[in-house]
């Protein structure tokens, strides 16, 4: 069904305040590692997708049963479901694509209204993480034709397309719609956004939506 506009997140550190693969990490007792390789790569220092295969082999071991304590720890930004119902109040889908993994986004984002997401996934066996990313990775390239793809399926022209994100992971999709947000960024992502919010308020952007 066509939609008047799309308004497409990042999920860590802009949906929520978590980086997921942290939490998860923590359950390995390999948190603080994962943490700062993950900070390098959302600063754009290093290949997202190479970053992110060496911090997921960091969580091999990890049973699938503790994903219910990483889901217990996400913590939504504030002004989230103010934007997505201000956005579904104007006949706007919501998406979420995420360099994150489906296994936690699948309760996450429709507890919080979402309507489409797309993430990675992680491959497991009898019961455990093996350390791999199961499928492609979903990197800057990936987010950006993912943006494309739910303006051409919900017939939304780019003009009414709006990409919210924190990382460098996020500067292509944030090229592609007409509108580019920096979210709580990074300097080398606020250097490069149309616009840049810096309180951690997503209703923040509502005034922004066309
Ligand atoms: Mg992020």
């Amino acid at each position: 069904m066509p939609a008047r506009l799309l308004v497409v997140l990042d999920a860590d550190s802009t949906l929520i305040r978590n980086e997921v693969i942290e939490l998860i990490a923590d359950e390995a007792g390999r948190g603080p590692e994962v943490a700062a390789a993950t900070e390098a790569a959302m600063r754009g220092e290093v290949d997202f997708a190479s970053s992110l295969r060496s911090r997921v082999q960091a969580l091999a071991g990890v049973p699938l049963t503790a994903f219910a304590r990483v889901l217990a720890r996400i913590e939504p930004t504030p002004g989230v479901r103010e934007l997505i119902d201000a956005v579904h109040d104007r006949g706007g889908v919501v998406g979420v694509v995420s360099g994150g993994f489906h296994e936690i986004l699948d309760t996450v984002a429709p507890d919080l209204g979402v309507d489409v997401w797309r993430a990675n996934r992680l491959e497991a066996s009898d019961g455990v993480l093996t350390g791999r990313v199961d499928g492609d990775i979903v990197d800057a390239a990936g987010k950006a034709a993912a943006l494309g793809e739910w303006a051409a399926g919900y017939e939304v022209p780019t003009a009414r397309t709006l990409a919210i994100g924190d990382g460098a992971n996020d500067l292509q999709m944030m090229a592609a719609a007409a509108l580019g947000v920096a979210f709580n960024a990074k300097p080398a992502v606020r250097a490069q956004a149309d616009l840049v919010v810096g309180p951690v308020d997503l209703s923040q952007i509502v005034p922004l939506l066309p």
